[in-house]
């Protein structure tokens, strides 16, 4: 029987990797982890192509995701199907399909980082503002005070280190693949996706925000404009979740002109 609540953190069936993934994901995403890992990981020195890119998901399952539990390479094809069957414009259906493509992270990542296989949670997950206070809309709120953060009065008000109605883009999110794979594309000379794609891109996982209508002290008129946008997409990343498998081999033909046509048929840097 195909299962109809997503997101349901509270279930008995719940893995507890799952709730140990937020625990550790809120006690170690701090601001200074969030700037190190900027230095580190937004390098650019890794070529390699989309394709190969994506076959790389193959090989990882999102351990945060209470949904589902097959290779990300599925959840990808399957949102990208599902904006295609609506009719939906193609730069969309590019945008599903490489959506969570940050996560190939792991192959540079590691342990401590948390941002290898087996330790993910520098990578996955809901994500949340550092630098001012963690709301109680975060999954499983009781870590939030496990986080040395918000026991430093420059960092638990609810702007913390930011200007009033500074707005999304320009605060740190903690550290994962959706800010991962917007840097890595906006650093792509051939890229020509349109900006709500690369909305779709940065902020599908800051659910504080976009579902739990968090940091009204931080948001301002532009990123009601992005709220839009995610709440549209969001239909196709949370409910076309299901058993269903697709080969990618299946569906290149379909999507590689236009993937060629947004981001060029050259490499892409990592
Ligand atoms: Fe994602
Ligand atoms: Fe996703």
């Amino acid at each position: 029987m195909e299962k109809k609540i997503f997101r349901d953190y509270d279930a008995p069936d719940i893995s507890v990797a799952v709730k140990e993934h937020y625990r550790k994901m809120r006690k170690n995403q701090t601001l200074d982890y969030v700037q190190h890992m900027h230095k580190k990981y937004l390098a650019f020195d890794k070529p390699m192509g989309l394709w190969d890119a994506m076959r790389h998901l193959n090989n990882l399952i999102d351990v945060s995701d209470p949904d589902i539990n097959l290779p990300n390479i599925q959840h990808l094809i399957q949102s990208a199907e599902a904006i295609r069957a609506d009719g939906r414009p193609d730069w969309m259906q590019l945008t599903g399909l490489i959506h969570d493509l940050g996560k190939v992270m792991f192959l540079k990542g590691c342990d401590e980082d948390g941002t290898s296989q087996d330790e993910q949670w520098g990578m996955v997950g809901d994500v949340f503002i550092v630098g001012c206070k963690l709301p109680d809309s975060c999954v499983y709120p009781e870590f939030n005070s496990l986080n040395k953060d918000m026991h430093n009065e420059k960092y638990n008000t609810p702007t913390g280190i930011y200007q009033k109605g500074c707005g999304i883009d320009n605060v740190d999110l903690a550290w994962g693949h959706d800010e991962y794979l917007y840097q890595v594309l906006n650093n792509h000379k051939t890229n020509t996706l349109p900006a709500e794609a690369m909305v779709m891109i940065r902020y599908h996982s800051f659910y504080p925000w976009h579902s739990g209508g968090a940091y009204q002290e931080i948001v301002n008129e532009k990123d009601a404009g992005y709220l839009q946008i995610i709440k549209d997409f969001n239909t196709y990343d949370l409910y076309t979740k299901s058993q269903k498998i697709y080969n990618l081999e299946d569906v290149l033909d379909y999507y590689r002109p236009i993937a060629e046509k947004y981001l060029g048929s050259g490499p892409i840097y990592w």
